[in-house]
């Protein structure tokens, strides 16, 4: 310390005034989310994961740009649960968005996310952000449970799958679907603007919504969240993308969600907000294989949407932040939705909650880092509804029930669990049970001590 009457400090004060009149430093902001969430979007249905005939020069070249996951998950195999999970930071089972007997909210749900649960809106809503939700919300559309009772500025899209309120006779699946086969609503806040939305233009209006929320909120930190509500059957596109990709429809699908990612990139490129910016790709859940050709593809995966295969819930995860993430890296760490909400949270400077158990884990180590950083998550629970199906440990996985996403087919116990490991046997075919016992071991030790940290709450799913 300079004592007040050093001669240094009243020659500094001559030359340059007091230093009062230096003005404070500027808080440095706090960098700007992205999360684009792709709805039952299979780990195969990237060309940067592989897919010999979907073209998404977009999402690859933001993969070679930031970093590629191959061990990436959402929480659930279904849609609302999964989506519930991604806001929380927690098991869906927490919040009571999780049931057996209806697997999502439908248009005569009563039920949503409990007002108790702590959203990632309004986590950043504690640091100013300005946060806008465009797209598939599925997490109650009943006034207090909409994005603007969560921690949202503001919302516009269909509040539920795209597949709802459908007249009768109407084929989801179809390769040539009629848009005015369904009647969701379309709302803008918690207002209801149009029934039955012409859905060849949704993805061009979810996308138009975000960019212009982006150019208005540029000067101040936010939170963009975009649930696309494609490709979800029925499948629709607009126009300038009609017959497009040879494979088909669904192709056609992509590569509109794949234009808009690339809005986005570029929009943040020439809004000057590239090196502030974390923008996140992945699905809610994986492919609906029922749908066939309307389906996607879970790759070399078992099983897709529905299941607790890995084709159910590992998801394509591509993480882009130009200056901060090394360009081009590829990790087979383990990662989920749930970490993104303590990511987020993290770097917003923001508090994850603490009186509550929160599942998420912050990633920012592994984002930031190199080839070789290790994840902070070691583990992943798959519940089925409210039941445990399986867990993941390092890279062995064991199921204790196993059924197939959809159909009659009833769901298998497995005593001993089947146990596979997931680096050298990603499609689950060979297993190994009896040859790792201990590990068996380890992990339903590992079960029981998370199942002891669960609490028995309301199913917002079954109330109607
Ligand atoms: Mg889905």
């Amino acid at each position: 310390m300079i004592a007040k009457s050093s001669p240094i400090l009243v020659l500094f004060l001559a030359a340059f005034g007091a230093p009062q009149s230096i003005p404070a430093q500027k808080p440095e902001r706090p960098p700007n989310f992205v999360i684009i969430f792709a709805d039952d979007l299979g780990y195969g249905d990237l060309g940067c994961y592989g897919h010999p005939t979907i073209r998404t020069p977009n999402l690859d070249r933001m993969a070679a740009e930031g970093l590629r996951f191959t061990d990436f998950y959402s929480a659930a195999s279904v849609c609302t649960p999964s989506r519930a999970a991604l806001m929380t930071g927690r098991y869906p089972v927490r919040s009571g968005m999780a049931s057996a007997k209806r697997r999502v909210l439908f248009p005569d749900s009563k039920g949503g996310l409990p007002a108790g649960e702590i959203t990632l809106a309004e986590g950043l809503k504690t640091k100013g952000y300005a946060t806008g939700c465009f797209g598939k919300w599925h997490l109650g559309h009943l006034p207090q449970f909409l994005p603007t009772a969560n921690g949202f500025d503001t919302y516009f899209g269909i509040p539920y799958s795209n597949d709802m309120d459908a007249i009768k006779g109407s084929d989801s699946g179809s390769l040539e679907p009629k848009t005015g086969d369904y009647r969701p609503p379309l709302l803008r806040d918690a207002r209801e603007i149009e029934r039955g939305p012409d859905q060849t233009r949704i993805t061009r209006r979810y996308t138009e919504e975000a960019l212009a929320f982006i150019e208005a909120h540029r000067d101040e930190p936010f939170f963009v969240y975009l649930p696309h509500s494609m490709p979800h059957v029925p499948l629709f596109r607009s126009e300038p993308f009609v017959g497009r990709s040879p494979r088909g429809l669904y192709g056609d699908v992509l590569a509109e969600i794949d234009w808009s990612v690339g809005r986005i990139l570029d929009t943040l490129r020439d809004t000057g907000l590239v090196e502030n910016t974390l923008v996140f790709f992945t699905s809610d859940n994986g492919p609906w294989l029922i749908m066939d050709l309307a389906g996607g593809s879970a790759g070399l995966l078992r099983e897709g949407k529905g299941s607790t295969w890995e084709g159910g819930m590992r998801e394509p995860g591509i993480a882009w932040w130009p200056g901060r993430i090394k360009p081009g890296r590829v990790t087979s760490e383990l990662a989920c939705t749930m970490d993104l909400y303590s990511t987020c949270l993290t770097l917003a400077g923001a508090k994850v909650p603490d009186d509550r158990p929160v599942d998420g884990l912050d990633l920012s180590p592994l984002l930031f880092g190199d080839s070789d950083t290790k994840s902070p998550r070691e583990s992943l629970i798959y519940y089925r509804g409210t039941e445990i199906y399986a867990a993941r440990k390092g890279a062995y996985k064991a199921h204790f029930i196993t059924r197939a996403g959809y159909g009659q087919a009833a769901p298998e116990a497995h005593d001993p669990p089947l146990l596979f490991n997931l680096e050298n046997d990603p499609s689950e075919t060979i297993d190994v049970s009896a040859k790792h016992p201990d590990v068996l071991a380890e992990i339903v030790r590992m079960v029981a001590a998370h199942g002891k940290t669960v609490e028995e709450v309301p199913l917002q799913l079954e109330i109607r």
